[in-house]
Formats: structure tokens, sequence, C-alpha cells
């Protein structure tokens, strides 16, 4: 055997995973895609990033009308994470149980907020979360405090909160694996959507893998595209076979490689015994998928002006909870500050006016929750992946929207603007191969381990049975955590 353990894909999850498993002595290896991403001119430059797609894949899929996109999905070591805005925040207890939504109830998750909690500790911990338990009503409970003390407010920004106070709101502080001299040190931007090539952001690699990396049974290799897994009669995965042809053969594999290319990958790996793929005798494989549906708002005092840098620091939960009145809507929280140049990129202002309306606004970002449905699915096309997302649930997005403006305007901003994001960056991607403890209904078990080949484990986004409507990073580093808990005491024992 070439490996004890193969882990395909360095992001979020497998990067996590490697850490979990790194202790136990046995020989991993973690096969990357990507390459490294390396220092380089373009790191902070806005134009580069926002208006020429400097750091975009140079990759296509088909949309749900079969017309060819550039998706924002990054294929590097560390995953999407090295371009992340770094909000690490819990699921709230609630979102674990079925909701129910304007849209409709999602269906529970096998397990519940408190078999995850000390997951959700030692995740913050690993990724250094600055944050406070006890700013946010909707916070669960917290069986210690965050590691380290929230990134603080830009002046401006401590000006927006007392603002947000006193309309009756509840402004917390985002909880933020973020490093903030270390990232200012790299240039005077935010860090949302910029690529991390030093320390500044605590991501996949300078975190979970830097961890793994430490140990010397544990081994790295970028630029290696898993093309197939391979099974043998018995039902057992044995190996993988690489894009340049090599094969690897492993007694347990891991596959992490984000929502869209892992279901993509499953289902490549059909073979006569599996003709609809490996692992997805539930015909689950790649459906579910979701994507939180999104806005930007933003909100301009004409005589006051923003002079925030990074500005990602404060969240709004007052309408993510149901209550006696009113289904969720979701979460707000800020985005990295919008500069001219990416605003004139998007809205197609002339570049003098987005300057000025840039230099004014409070830019935030509007984020309900997209349910479960089977019809909402990424498959192969001739090879081809075709993603045909189904947005759901957005009558609770506009309301949101609506709720967020006319608060801003109680705030004291008379103009207010939304736009929503586009479709072509699945930042949020989860669902396409669900957890649940019904082997008809879904692809892997509460552990992560598939249904149908006892010695495969999918260990990223993909397993999410819902989307809620936080940032998934941290939810999907503490499912890695649990499930390389699993895996040592199952797989990994002497
Ligand atoms: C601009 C942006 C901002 C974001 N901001 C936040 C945020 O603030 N908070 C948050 O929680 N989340 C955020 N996210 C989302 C977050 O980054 C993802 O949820 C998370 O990284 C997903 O982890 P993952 O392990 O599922 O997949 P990924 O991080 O995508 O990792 C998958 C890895 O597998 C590799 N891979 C793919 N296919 C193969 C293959 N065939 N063979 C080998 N390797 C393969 C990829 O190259 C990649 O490195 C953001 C995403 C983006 C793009």
């Amino acid at each position: 055997m070439d490996a004890d353990v193969v882990i395909i894909g360095s992001g979020m999850g497998g990067a996590t995973l490697a850490a979990a498993l790194a202790p136990t002595g046995r020989r991993i290896l973690i096969l990357e895609r990507g390459e490294h991403l390396r220092p380089s001119a373009k790191d902070r430059d806005v134009a580069a990033i926002f208006r020429d797609g400097a750091f975009r894949p140079n990759e296509v899929w088909l949309d749900g009308s079969d017309r060819l996109f550039n998706p924002g999905n990054y294929y590097n070591v560390g995953g999407n994470s090295k371009f992340y805005g770094a909000a690490l925040i819990r699921y709230r207890d609630a979102d674990f149980g079925p909701v129910a939504h304007l849209g409709g109830t999602t269906p529970g998750w096998p397990i519940g907020y408190p078999e995850l909690e000390a997951d959700y500790q030692t995740a913050e911990a690993l990724y250094q979360v600055r944050g406070n338990a006890a700013d946010d009503p909707t916070e669960p409970h917290h069986s210690g405090s965050y590691p380290l003390p929230p990134v603080p407010d830009e002046p401006d920004m401590a000006d927006l909160r007392k603002r947000l106070s006193q309309a009756g709101l509840n402004p917390s502080s985002i909880p933020l694996g973020v490093d903030l001299s270390a990232w200012l040190s790299g240039g005077q931007t935010t860090w949302d959507a910029y690529p991390n090539t030093g320390r500044g952001k605590l991501d996949a690699e300078t975190s979970g893998l830097a961890m793994a990396l430490r140990h010397d049974n544990v081994t790295l290799r970028a630029g290696c595209p898993v093309e197939t897994i391979n099974v043998d009669q018995t039902g057992r995965v044995s190996g993988v076979r690489l894009s340049q042809g090599e094969t690897i053969a492993s007694p347990l594999i891991v596959v992490a490689a984000g929502a869209v290319q892992t279901a993509a990958l499953l289902l490549r790996s059909a073979n006569e015994k599996y003709p609809a793929g490996i692992a997805n005798r539930s015909d689950q494989v790649g459906r579910n998928f979701m994507n939180h549906n999104c806005s930007a708002v933003l909100a301009l005092h004409p005589f006051r002006k923003n002079r925030s840098v990074y500005q990602k620091t404060l969240m709004l939960n007052d309408f993510y909870l149901a209550t006696n009145d009113r289904a969720p809507l979701g979460n707000v929280q800020m985005l990295g500050k919008i500069t001219g140049e990416i605003l004139a990129a998007h809205s197609g202002l002339p570049h003098w006016l987005a300057k000025q309306v840039a230099a004014r606004s409070f830019d935030f970002y509007a984020m309900s929750e997209d349910l479960p449905n089977p019809e909402s699915r990424v498959s192969l096309c001739n090879g081809q992946i075709k993603l045909d997302w189904r947005r759901s649930n957005w009558a609770a997005h506009t309301r949101l929207v609506k709720t967020l403006k006319s608060k801003l305007r109680q705030a004291g901003f008379p103009v207010v603007v939304s736009r929503p994001f586009d479709r072509r960056t699945p930042s949020h991607q989860c669902g396409t191969a669900r957890m649940g403890d019904d082997p008809a209904q879904c692809v892997v078990d509460s552990h992560c381990r598939s249904h149908d080949h006892r010695n495969l484990f999918i260990v990223d986004a993909s397993v999410l049975p819902t989307s809620a409507a936080v940032n998934p990073a941290l939810t999907i580093a503490a499912l890695a955590l649990r499930a390389g808990r699993h895996i040592a005491a199952t797989e990994l024992a002497d």
C-alpha cells in the first residue's frame, strides 16, 4: 500500500482532517489538485482580482440552461479558504433540527448541536478564532471562550455599531480567523475575497495543514488531480487514479474536494458494478446542492464618509431565528470594504461615481438559507460538470433585504441600495453528499462514512444536510474533527 490514508483535497475539510489524523502516526497522503499560492504583485491589486479575475480558475461548467460559465471556485493548496472572509461562525442550535422556513421545512441533522459543540471548540482553537461568545443573543452554548478577543472595529465601524444599536438592533462581532497586524502588513486592504499568501488569515493551509505537516508521517502532493476512485469486487475502495495516470493504493480514502468536485469525482468513478457512480446507492450524490441566497446592501449618507479599510467586523442576527410572528430570514454581516474599482467592475457605474459612492458606503452582506432540493444538482454531461442550482426560500431573502433596508434608513442612512450576488460564484456550496442515518436517502452517516463503502469517507461541505444561514467553514472543520476521531478509533487503532 502506498499510504494508510489518502485524503483528496487540502481545503477546510481535508486539511482539518489531516490535522486530526496526524498524531496517529499512520502514513497520510494528501493529494491536492492545485499548487501553492505564492506571493505575487497581484495579491492586493483590486483591479487584477475583481476586474480581471486574475485568480479565477481556467475552467468552465454548464449551468441549468446548458450555458457555459466560469465559476469562482478556487483550486490551490488550502482550497477556497485561501480567499475566504474568515468568518468562522457556529451553526445555531436550532439549525440542527427541522426548521420551518417561508420556502419549506428543512430535514434536520442526524446529530444535534451538543454532539458537535466540543469539536466546534477545538476548531476555534485550531483556527485561532477571535470573538466574544457573550456578544450575540443567538450564539449557542460555548463550553469555553474564544481563543482571542474580537478583531477591533475601525472608528467608522464603531460609529455604525452605535447607530445600529440605537435603531434597536443587536450588532455583534463576527468571529474571525484573522491576524490583523499580519494581514495589514501585506497591504491596506480588507481580506475577504483576497488571496492569503502570507500569514494574515488563519485558513486551511496556514492552520490545519500547517499543523498536520509538522508530523513526518503526513505528506502533501500538490498538482495532483484525482481522476477516479477505484473499488474492488467486494465493494471496498482500493485506491485512486491520478489524471497523470498514476495509481495510488490505500486501504482508506477520504474525499474532501469541495461540494461540486466531490460529487463530480464520485460520479466520474462509475464502473460496471456502480453505473450511477460510487457511494451513490441512494441516488443522492450531486443532489441537494445549496449555496446561500446573498445580496450586497450598500447604505450611504451623502455627508458621511466610511474610511474603513477592512470593515468586516460586525454582524446582525436579529432576523435569524424564528419568532412567533416571523419565519427565519437569515444573517447579515459586513462585506470586506468595497472600493471604487470593485463597485465599478460589478455595477457598470462610471469609475468617478463608483469612487464617490464607495467612499461613503457601508457594505453589508445579507445571507439567507437555501433549502435542500433533489433537483438542485451537480451532474456530468459527457464528462463536463453541470451545475443546475435551483434557488429556494427566495421570499425569506427578499424579506431580509427589505427589513434590513428599513432598519438602515432608521439608523441614519437615507440611501440604501441592494443587489443579489451573481450565480456564478458558488462560495458556500454544500449538500451534494448529504449526511443522514438512512442509506436509502443519504450518502454518508453521521461520522461522514459512506453508507455504501465502509472504507470511504467524505469530509467537506458536501455532507452538510442543511446550509443554515451562516458561513460554512467552521462547521466543515468541526465535522472533520469529529470524523477524524471516529476514523482514528475505528480504522486506525492498533
Ligand atoms: C471569496 C470567498 C469567501 C468566503 N468566505 C467565507 C467566510 O468568510 N467564512 C466561511 O465559513 N466560508 C467562506 N467561504 C467558503 C469556504 O471557503 C468554503 O466553505 C470552504 O473552503 C469549503 O471547504 P471544503 O473542504 O468543502 O472545500 P475546498 O475548500 O474547496 O477544498 C477542496 C480542495 O480540493 C481540491 N480538489 C478538488 N478536486 C480535486 C481532485 N479531483 N483531486 C485533488 N484535489 C481536488 C481543491 O483544489 C481544493 O483545494 C468563502 C468562499 C469564497 C470563495
